[in-house]
């Protein structure tokens, strides 16, 4: 019987759309794709969200590494804030899932100053009964520790637990830890998917 919920905050909680914010500023499709290649796909982004690298370090190592790109770099670090937006009909769920008894978890991939950011601009964050945030422990998903971390952590059993997360590595990574999963995708219902589950929602 499920008794622990696990959320992923990006594109599950909280949107993260490099994309649709850099359509803002130019509509040059493949220059959006270089950029999100050579930025957020990048092993410096991988050490924002292990929380080894500061944005501002990150900032300034892309701009040296990509000058012609420097404009853009500015913009995307100096407003970052803007993309992080409510995915209000999921962000819904949370109290009705609590005051229904589960217990409320977060596991995510998040840069420590974007996580602050958040947890002072929403007020679901007193609704979790624990949370692991990679840049705060330097083990990023789909590492196997930080899914033993968190289980460890607040002494859960994965078979009582459910973990909703938009990447499938991750989702996968889960799964080989016995935690039950839902694969959330822009389109997914997630109070249905609960409800496969028998969680009371
Ligand atoms: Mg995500």
């Amino acid at each position: 019987m499920i008794k622990n919920i696990i959320f992923d905050l990006g594109n599950v909680l909280i949107n993260f759309k490099p994309e649709q914010f850099l359509l803002r500023y130019t509509k040059d499709k493949n220059r959006i794709t270089k950029f999100i290649s050579n930025i957020i796909q990048s092993d410096t982004w991988l050490k924002l969200d292990r929380g080894i690298m500061s944005i501002k370090n990150a900032r300034d190592d892309f701009i040296s590494a990509y000058p012609e790109e420097t404009e853009l770099i500015k913009i995307f670090f100096d407003h970052w804030q803007e993309m992080l937006t409510p995915i209000s009909k999921n962000m819904n769920l949370l109290k009705e899932l609590k005051s229904n008894g589960y217990r409320l978890y977060i596991l995510s991939n998040y840069i420590i100053e974007a996580y602050e950011y958040v947890k002072e601009r929403y007020n679901v964050f007193s609704l979790f009964d624990g949370l692991v945030i990679s840049g705060k422990i330097n083990i990023i998903k789909p590492e196997r520790e930080i899914f033993q971390f968190l289980l460890q952590k607040y002494n859960l059993n994965p078979e009582d637990s459910v973990f909703i997360d938009d990447i499938k590595q991750c989702i996968d990574q889960a799964g080989k830890l016995k935690i039950k999963t839902i694969h959330y995708l822009p389109n997914t219902d997630l109070r249905s998917e609960l409800r496969k589950l028998e969680v009371k929602i």
